[in-house]
């Protein structure tokens, strides 16, 4: 087709808008003359590639931060969303709850629900600066009824989460009260999504969709850890899931299981109302056990050996104590009951894979991905690269590698874990090795990686935790990264950036 060069650069224009539908618009343009007018006409015409719209109708599972910076990703790019989201607001995770599940353990898979893990007491254990999306900094708001601290409680993250979504009107797009509950592969590479809408439709509803986006989040079900004679313990065994408050525990002996962010806060939670509190760990160093400092009712084990019948906890050092309750602050366990890939996609000791970057399965690349498995990282800034690249690569602005090349990835990925020593349950944890997987994932979206302020505030709230475990979150000395974080974020108060992206 040929088509004036003028005429082409506003027909270019005007294809920027976000189109309707799971249309497919490409022009293919020939510039008549390579004269001044000429080669300026095809050099826009290269730049705005990216203005030429390929869009598809994909199916986001999941209104958590995930869910959210996904849908706002893909809709920049013109892709026609649909969230689903079972809950009845969006922020996943941060919603809290005062409910707790049927069986407090979490092995009935019967039970009802409930979504968040979080307890009463929580504040972020990374500085708001750090967790905001890379444009939509998360300040302390000048509003009494926020919380302005630098840690601050989860209703303040959850409020943040509604104040970007509301900003980007991402509610627009989230169908609340709707849980997917199967996610089927269909011939030629589309997908069936069935939904289900609260307290109706018993069948569900299904719909096609050229891609789904899974951003269901992986800390509801709980991981327990198994210990001899448990069965036949008699006390009360509960998974931190259903920890929401420490009166419950008021003069109980306590021996909890764990060594992880959630472990430190309960234990500290409990210790507060407990007659005492025992933490058994795996991974501690013989001057560390024993009595703890600054109290006077929690101790510090080794990990549990067994259990008994008459409630006795003996633990791998030969001590032992009577308890009343173990908590397990064990972790938690990736789950797709929805998700039917005839067995390309698995979950094997928690490993999700093959994932080519934790991302797109080689086999079902770009019609399938996930966003947010990596754990011990940055979330939110994580979350958003990742959806960039997801939504670029569905434009076409990205290329992936072949099937084969993002199988060798994954094999080569599996085998330096192995030669590490790393269990395959730590497939997607990724800590100081984050970095350079944002900056990969930068790179393929044309954005700047994590701020080097960013980076260098990680990793000064990682030393201050473990000098001062217990008030890390009210006292800190990286006050210049602070400044550093608050010179950056005028640009977006100032509306000087849009998209840092090419
Ligand atoms: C106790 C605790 C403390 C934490 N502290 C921090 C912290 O300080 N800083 C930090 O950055 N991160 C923290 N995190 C991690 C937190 O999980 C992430 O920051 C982030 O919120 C995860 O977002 P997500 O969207 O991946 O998952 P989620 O927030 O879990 O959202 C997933 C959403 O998917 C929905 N969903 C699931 N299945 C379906 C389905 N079948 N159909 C429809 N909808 C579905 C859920 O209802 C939910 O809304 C903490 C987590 C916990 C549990």
């Amino acid at each position: 087709m040929l088509i004036p060069a003028e005429t082409t650069a506003v027909t270019i224009q005007r294809l920027s808008m976000p189109p309707v539908s799971n249309s497919v618009i490409s022009r293919h343009v020939a510039v008549i003359g390579a004269g001044a007018a000429g080669l300026v006409t095809a050099r826009e015409l290269r730049r705005k590639r990216h203005s030429v719209v390929i869009s598809h109708h994909v199916a986001v599972i999941g209104a958590g931060a995930a869910g959210l910076v996904t849908a706002r990703e893909l809709q920049r790019k013109g892709h026609s969303v649909v969230v689903f989201e079972r809950g009845d607001q969006v922020g996943g995770t941060w919603v809290y709850t005062a409910m707790l599940e049927s069986d407090h353990l979490g092995l009935d898979p019967t039970r009802t629900k409930v979504h968040s893990s979080l307890y009463c007491s929580l504040r972020t254990n990374l500085p708001r600066e750090s967790m905001g999306f890379s444009d939509y900094p998360f300040f302390s708001r000048d509003d009494p009824d926020r919380d302005p601290r630098r840690f601050p409680g989860h209703r303040e993250v959850l409020m943040y989460l509604k104040d970007f979504a509301h900003e980007f009107r991402l509610g627009e797009l989230v169908r609340f009260e709707t849980e997917v509950v199967r996610v089927r592969l269909m011939e030629g590479s589309k997908w069936n999504v069935k939904s289900r809408k609260r307290d109706e439709d018993e069948a569900g509803f299904d719909e096609i969709f050229d891609a789904v986006v899974v951003c269901n989040g992986h800390l509801t079900e709980p991981r327990i850890a198994l210990i001899p004679g448990m069965n036949e313990w008699p006390g009360k065994q509960m998974h931190s899931h259903n920890y929401r408050v420490p009166e419950p525990f008021r003069d109980q002996v306590v021996v909890l299981i764990g060594s992880s962010a959630s472990a430190v806060d309960i234990s500290r939670d409990i210790a507060g109302v407990a007659k005492e509190v025992h933490i058994a760990a795996r991974t501690v160093g013989d001057e560390t056990l024993g009595k703890q400092p600054g109290y006077d009712n929690m101790w510090l084990h080794p990990m549990i050996g067994s259990v008994s019948g008459d409630g006795t906890v003996y633990f791998q050092d030969g001590s032992l104590v009577l308890a009343d309750v173990i908590l397990h602050c064990t972790g938690y366990k990736y789950d797709f009951p929805f998700l039917e890939t005839n067995g390309i996609v698995t979950v094997d000791d928690n490993r999700v894979g093959p994932l080519y970057k934790h991302v797109f399965p080689p086999a079902l690349a770009p019609w399938l991905s996930f966003v947010g498995l990596p754990t011990k990282v940055i979330t939110f800034t994580m979350f958003e690269l990742q959806s960039k690249w997801i939504a670029g690569v569905l434009s076409n602005q990205s290329m992936l590698p072949s099937q084969e090349e993002m199988m060798e990835d994954v094999k080569a990925l599996y085998s330096s874990l192995e030669a590490a020593g790393t269990p395959k349950q730590y497939t997607h944890c990724m800590g100081i090795s984050q970095f350079q997987y944002s900056n990969w994932l930068a790179a393929q979206c044309g954005c700047p990686g994590n701020e080097e302020w960013r980076v260098q505030m990680y990793l000064a709230n990682g030393r201050n935790r473990r000098a001062r475990p217990e008030t890390f979150r009210d006292e800190w000395e990286d006050h210049h990264l602070v400044l550093q974080a608050h010179e950056d974020f005028i640009k977006y108060t100032s509306n000087v950036v849009s998209d840092k992206c090419v």
